[in-house]
């Protein structure tokens, strides 16, 4: 019984330490409320306006972040393009489409 206990006590500060570091990697800005109802592979939708939404784009292979606005995916119409990063030339497929 009581190793059970100790176990669950062990895993709480290692799941606390990889939220710290995920947090410290993490460069993107805080998505706000409308940025919510988008799902993105390959980017972060940090904001959405009125006819746009933006993204943020962290390349996998060197690491370059960069933003840009889309034009806003509707549901039977969702984003889908192929981001090529400046910096190293890694290809990335984005798709941005409305959160069901
Ligand atoms: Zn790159």
């Amino acid at each position: 019984m009581t190793s059970r206990r100790q176990f669950i006590q062990a895993c709480i500060p290692l799941s606390a330490a990889l939220v710290l570091s995920s947090c410290k990697t993490a460069e993107a800005p805080i998505p706000t409320e409308a940025a919510s109802h988008f799902k993105a592979t390959g980017a972060t939708v940090i904001d959405a306006a009125e006819k746009t939404v933006k993204l943020h784009i962290k390349c996998p292979r060197c690491g370059y972040t960069t933003e840009m606005e889309i034009e806003k995916p509707t549901a039977d119409k969702p984003y889908s393009k192929e981001w090529k990063c400046p910096r190293c030339g890694c290809r990335v497929k984005i798709t941005v489409e409305v959160e069901k």
